[in-house]
């Protein structure tokens, strides 16, 4: 089987990715620079394949270093997950936005075309849809950034379209994520944010531990059932098999394609907090507050492209992404910074 370098290899959607793909039969080469992950993922990674894994430390900003791991590894495929991902972050230091998930895809890129690799699989984001016109979401509604973080998202697409039509050999995938949540079914890796988070489940599952007093809901006058943001979460798990999926397809036939990956369905926060409620036993307090800035009412997908294209449809609902959540909740509650 093919050997499939991982790059952002410790991150959270990338960790549980890695075992989908060696599931499936994949060798993995991860690489990281723990910028915002732990090194523990790696023992549990070891823990959960029976096998220790191969890593390499060094950020993918680093061409020399990128291009020693071709060199040493020969893999016949690039993951890509490497980059920043805080919205509020992206708008106070875009430099360091650009630089790292602009820069490192292309430093990535250039090491692939030096070793001869064409076949690339890209996080993308359904960020790259700004404020949604019509639901569900299709991959050719219109796109457009609303903040640098989807900005780099965009121009990441874009590289990779441009380098497809310059070259055949270029086989892409983009793969337009919509709210990743949950954990590993062991429940021994999980997402483990560092400092409040910003994401709802994560907050959702640190009030439910105990970590923080009650959940701040922002807004509850959108035009949406319930009056709270309505969003398109998926299963992590989900989503790593939709790698393996998107993987397959550009080993098995030419061309390159971007999808949404989605369950197509949409729950408001009070549904996410009424489910978690009951996956934990435990009571979720909140507090409605102003709506915050650049967030969309809702927001949800059509899978029907990944469907058609790569036989993949997301399997779990939402009690197992909350009950996956909890799981690594409550065995991690400092997450992996407990060791
Ligand atoms: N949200 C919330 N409180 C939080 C975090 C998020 O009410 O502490 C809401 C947010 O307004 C949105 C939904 O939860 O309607 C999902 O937000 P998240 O940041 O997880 O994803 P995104 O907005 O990027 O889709």
């Amino acid at each position: 089987m093919p050997t499939v370098l991982l790059t952002g290899a410790t991150g959270y959607i990338a960790s549980h990715t890695w075992l989908a793909l060696q599931a499936a039969g994949f060798d993995v080469v991860g690489v990281d620079d723990f910028s915002n992950s732990s090194p523990v993922v790696l023992e549990r990674l070891a823990e959960l394949s029976g096998r220790a894994p191969q890593f390499e430390r060094a950020s993918v900003c680093n061409a020399a270093a990128i291009s020693g791991i071709f060199a040493r590894h020969r893999p016949q495929a690039v993951v890509h997950f490497a980059a920043f991902k805080a919205v509020g972050e992206s708008v106070e230091r875009p430099l360091a936005y650009y630089a790292n998930n602009v820069g490192g895809l292309v430093a990535v890129c250039e090491a692939m075309q030096a070793h001869g690799v064409g076949r690339f699989v890209f996080s993308s984001s359904a960020t790259v849809y700004g404020q949604p016109e019509t639901l569900p979401i299709r991959e050719d509604a219109p796109v457009g950034a609303t903040n640098p973080y989807g900005a780099t998202k965009l121009i990441g697409e874009g590289v990779l379209r441009d380098l497809g039509r310059a070259d055949p050999a270029w086989q892409t995938a983009c793969l337009r994520y919509f709210n990743p949540v949950g954990a590993h079914e062991s429940g021994r890796i999980g997402e483990d944010p560092r400092g409040v988070p910003n994401n709802l489940m994560p907050y959702v599952a640190q009030v439910a531990v105990g970590r923080r007093e009650a959940l701040t809901v922002y807004g509850n006058d959108y035009p949406t059932p319930d009056g709270t943001g309505v969003r398109d979460y998926i299963h992590v798990m989900d989503l790593a098999e939709g790698h393996v999926a998107a993987l397959r397809a550009l080993f098995d036939a030419q061309g390159s394609f971007t999808v949404n990956l989605g369950t197509g369905q949409g729950y408001s926060v009070l549904d996410v907090v009424a489910a978690y409620e009951r996956a934990s036993g435990q009571p979720v307090p909140y507090v409605v507050a102003p709506r915050r800035a650049g967030d969309v009412a809702a927001c949800w997908a059509d899978p029907a492209a990944a469907a058609q294209r790569l036989g993949w449809r997301a399997q779990r609902g939402l009690d197992a992404m909350c009950a996956d959540s909890w799981r690594w909740q409550q065995g991690n509650p400092q997450g992996y910074g407990a060791g």
